[in-house]
């Protein structure tokens, strides 16, 4: 039978997304059932749906920052009540054995995440569809908590740009004494500001959108960086101990690698789809390191969302309607957004 599901699915890759119809699955013992009010467009969904990070699974509804209200709840699942305020992100499943998923690091499972679209569930042959749509169905050990003081267009983002940056920061161990720098402040890296902030930590944000100053500043950073001016590197040598690079285009990590003093850490967290261009060199004189991170794991989503409770940290939207995402994505491409937006699942 299933769940009657209103949704916007890309119909084949680089396709425009449109109004698609399809039933979700019936509950399973450990499932609930949720009612989305809003799902945020991350970066990655435009990334998928263009074919660049490779195969599209069409018809494919993106969409892994969803937020909503339990409306049913499975047999033998107890986490959550009809009613609750739940946040889902971008796996809805994992082995749960392997040593990573053992400790809480569903995300980097050995066996693969089950993302939250654009791919089957673990049975194999259940398409995963994601949150561009009006309702969901999650194994209640997917889904969080979401703190009842936050706005709620707010939190949706929480569940992808929101993780992905907490998670670096602490584990580089953002705090007072460091010196953090964000590049791009877009949906991910307008959260690592907010967060690093947060945290205690000397922020500086690196942006190559010189509009984006002001708002820089009232979210929490310390410095501006203006890139497009490359001489704004020269008084910048050796003077990061971690450096978040949220951009998501094909860009020169050269100057900001150069940036990071002794044992400095540059983490990747965008993905262009392209290779990186890296000379050796540039690491060596000061033990440098480039990392990647991605998202976060079940009990550190719980975490992130509790510390914006506490810190009343949520995304700055702009909510939409279905019928706008794909003008969205055509802004969210030329870095038109301020910071991310959110589409009102009403409108589905
Ligand atoms: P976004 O909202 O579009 O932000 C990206 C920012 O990068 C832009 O706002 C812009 O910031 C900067 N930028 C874009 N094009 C640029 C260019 N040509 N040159 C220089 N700077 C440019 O995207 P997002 O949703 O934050 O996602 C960012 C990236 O992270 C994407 O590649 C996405 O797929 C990836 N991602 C990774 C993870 C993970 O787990 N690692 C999770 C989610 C997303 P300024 O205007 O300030 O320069
Ligand atoms: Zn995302
Ligand atoms: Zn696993």
């Amino acid at each position: 039978m299933g769940i009657a599901t209103r949704a916007y699915a890309a119909m084949e890759a680089k396709g425009s997304l449109q109004p698609f119809t399809f039933n979700r699955r019936d509950l399973r013992d450990h499932d609930v059932e949720l009612k989305i009010t809003y799902a945020g467009i991350c970066h990655s969904d435009i990334h998928t749906v263009a074919g660049e990070w490779g195969s599209v699974l069409t018809p494919l509804v993106p969409g892994h920052e969803i937020v909503g209200v339990v409306t049913q709840v499975g047999k033998s699942a107890k986490k959550f009540a009809v009613g609750d305020l739940i946040g889902v992100g971008v796996f809805v499943d994992s082995c749960g054995s392997c040593e990573n998923c053992a400790q809480g690091l569903q995300n980097y499972c050995l066996e693969g995440m089950t993302g939250t679209y654009n791919g089957y569930e673990r049975d194999g042959v259940t398409p995963a569809q994601g949150g561009y749509s009006n309702a969901f169905v999650i194994d209640e050990n997917y889904a969080v908590k979401v703190p009842a003081n936050l706005s709620l267009p707010g939190v949706a983002p929480l569940m992808c740009a929101g993780i992905t940056l907490y998670s670096p920061l602490r584990h580089w161990k953002a705090g007072p004494g460091k010196k953090v720098g964000v590049i791009g402040l877009g949906g991910l890296g307008h959260m690592g500001v907010k967060f690093a902030a947060a945290l205690g930590a000397e922020v500086t944000v690196f942006s190559h959108s010189a509009s984006k100053k002001a708002d820089a500043l009232a979210m929490g950073a310390d410095h501006f960086v203006l890139t497009s001016d490359p001489s704004v590197f020269d008084s910048l040598k050796s003077s990061f101990d971690l450096i978040l690079n949220t951009v998501s285009a094909d860009m020169d990590l050269h100057p900001y690698l150069r940036s990071l003093k002794l044992d400095g850490t540059l983490v990747l967290i965008g993905l262009p789809g392209k290779p990186y261009a890296l000379e050796g060199n540039v690491l060596l004189p000061a033990r440098r390191s480039i990392a990647g991170s991605m998202i976060g794991g079940m009990p550190e989503l719980q975490e992130m969302l509790d510390f914006c409770g506490t810190h009343n940290i949520t995304s700055d939207v702009e909510v939409i309607p279905a019928s706008y995402i794909n003008e969205a994505y055509t802004r969210t491409v030329a870095s038109d957004v301020k910071y991310r937006f959110v589409i009102d699942a009403s409108t589905f």
